[in-house]
């Protein structure tokens, strides 16, 4: 099976690397605009096959989408990343452009295929995609909810002094600083409520963290996180590509789930071989509800600009 992943940078090329090692797919095509760069990295990648043990095939091209023919999954990241201080959001402009011509570029020779975006702002870029493609809702899938859990649950590993393996927890929502909804009352730490063994301060401490999760790294890095997000982004695939059905927030179309129609935005998705195959409905508190209705309002805020940049 071939997967594509557009935009060789931090994100993409840890996503492909994942993929490889993992041995998630048997071709994966690693495609970018700046010339020679994505088959560097791909030839670099094969190069640890005899030291890693793995037997995906990595090939690099420069824009030329004949060799993403027949991809069953595709993860767009091509488009440019924060700098300390910028937000998502003021990615719009640019990143719509490069998102929806090499998602019309990818149908060209793959029209079967799931897209997976990760470009930001996620949300809008997941919208415009759905919108610009006419694809059916199951086959466009956004990143952002996997990554700003597992980020979630590292500050709640962290707080409670026990392995990031053992804690469970889900963010919803909008894919922003502030539109991120990191389910406090639900997290638990072997099934236990993380609510009877952290106090209200610490758990708040946690959800705030959580929401300044890349803005924290991007201070420290001076660009965008990249293994964190590659990570999310290959784990998205391998539940596509083995039908694992794996329970995932993604930001997906919502029509009427969580109260919400013509949106994409995070929500718990099972994923499998056709790509969001259900919405989970958690069973929100009123104050839960009214914080997706508000992230739900700064999401469709940011559509607007779509439709006023005369994008879709
Ligand atoms: P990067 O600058 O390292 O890589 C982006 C790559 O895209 C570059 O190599 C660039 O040449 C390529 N590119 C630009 N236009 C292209 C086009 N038309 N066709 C093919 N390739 C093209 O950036 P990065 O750190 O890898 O981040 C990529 C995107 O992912 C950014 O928009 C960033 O904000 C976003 N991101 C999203 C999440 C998430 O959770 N959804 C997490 C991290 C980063």
């Amino acid at each position: 099976m071939k997967v594509t992943v557009v935009g060789a940078g931090n994100v993409g090329a840890t996503c492909a690397n994942v993929l490889a090692i993992r041995e998630i797919a048997s071709e994966v095509v690693l495609l970018d605009i700046k010339e020679g760069v994505s088959e560097g990295k791909a030839m670099d990648m094969m190069q640890t096959s005899p030291l890693l043990g793995f037997d995906t095939c990595v090939v690099g091209s420069t824009n030329d989408y004949a060799k993403t023919a027949g991809s069953a999954v595709v993860v767009i990241t091509s488009g440019l990343p924060r700098k300390p201080g910028m937000t998502r959001e003021e990615l719009i402009g640019t990143n719509a452009g490069i998102v929806k011509t090499v998602a019309e570029n990818i149908l060209k020779h793959s029209p079967n295929a799931i897209l997976i975006i990760v470009s930001n702002p996620m949300d809008t870029m997941t919208y415009l995609t759905l919108k610009a493609t006419g694809l059916p809702k199951n086959r466009v899938i956004g990143m952002g909810g996997a990554l700003d859990s597992s980020r979630f649950k590292y500050y709640l590993s962290q707080a409670l002094g026990r392995p990031l393996t053992d804690v469970q927890g889900t963010v919803i929502g909008g894919h922003g600083d502030t539109t991120m909804i990191p389910l406090t009352r639900l997290a638990t730490y072997n099934g236990v409520p993380v609510s009877q063994i952290l106090d209200a301060a610490a758990l708040e401490k946690v959800a705030a963290d959580t929401m300044v999760g890349g803005a924290t790294l991007t201070k420290l890095l001076g660009t965008s996180a990249w293994y964190a997000p590659g990570a999310a982004a290959a784990m998205l695939v391998e539940s596509i590509v083995r039908d694992e059905k794996k329970v995932f927030p993604c930001c997906v179309s919502l029509e009427g789930e969580y109260g919400q129609k013509d949106i994409c935005i995070g929500v718990p998705v099972v994923v499998g071989k056709n790509g969001c195959e259900e919405i989970i409905d958690y069973k929100l508190n009123a104050e839960e509800k009214d914080l997706f209705e508000k992230s739900a309002a700064a999401v469709r805020k940011m559509n607007q600009v779509l439709a006023d940049m005369k994008v879709i």
